[in-house]
């Protein structure tokens, strides 16, 4: 497969294993939404690399639509098979142990992303920006102020972790963070 045919083919494929899942948000935006994003930030700032591209649109497959080791086993050979060790590396870089408790797995995040790999750093900056423009434009109904703004905190600080690789990528994240807090502070 040339390029462009295989980040087609990662469309199709990140499509089919999220087809049944929704974002968070009240306005029950289907979750292939979130990858499309994620990808599109990168290329928008300038990022080609195809395995980077893929890896976006594959980052939340493994943490997101598996249940156990042997679901996450099946799939890693299939991203493996289909589209490479880079892209699996990168993928599995950047999804949590879900046999962690939240909290642990969100404080293991800050301490991990400053020693991911350049890829993954940058798919984590472009994946926090999608999240916070989804808690400005279409927030979760049960989430209070406070827990918006912990999560704007979160992401700020395993973001400072991962910044240094793409200048305006690294600035977009901080004007989308700005806007963020302040539109959140404004409408309490
Ligand atoms: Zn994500």
């Amino acid at each position: 497969m040339n390029n462009s045919a295989k980040i087609i083919d990662a469309i199709a494929f990140a499509t089919e294993r999220h087809k049944n899942q929704f974002r968070k948000g009240v306005g029950k935006i289907p979750y292939i939404n979130h990858p499309i994003a994620v990808l599109m930030l990168l290329s928008k700032f300038g990022e080609t690399d195809t395995d980077l591209l893929i890896s976006a649109l594959l980052h939340d497959v493994i943490e997101d639509t598996t249940k156990n080791e042997q679901e996450i086993k099946e799939i890693s050979e299939i991203i493996l098979e289909k589209y490479g060790e880079n892209v699996l590396l990168t993928v599995l870089e950047v999804s949590d142990n879900k046999s962690l408790p939240v909290e642990e797995r969100k404080r293991l995040q800050v301490i991990h992303t400053p020693k991911l790999s350049d890829r993954a750093k940058k798919l984590k900056i472009a994946d926090k920006i999608s999240n916070i423009l989804d808690i400005k434009n279409d927030p979760p109904e049960n989430w209070s102020l406070h827990r918006k703004l912990t999560y704007l905190d979160w992401a700020k600080q395993v973001v400072n972790g991962a910044k240094g690789l793409n200048k305006h990528l690294d600035q977009y994240f901080d004007q989308v963070y700005n806007e963020t807090y302040f539109y959140l502070k404004a409408n309490c």
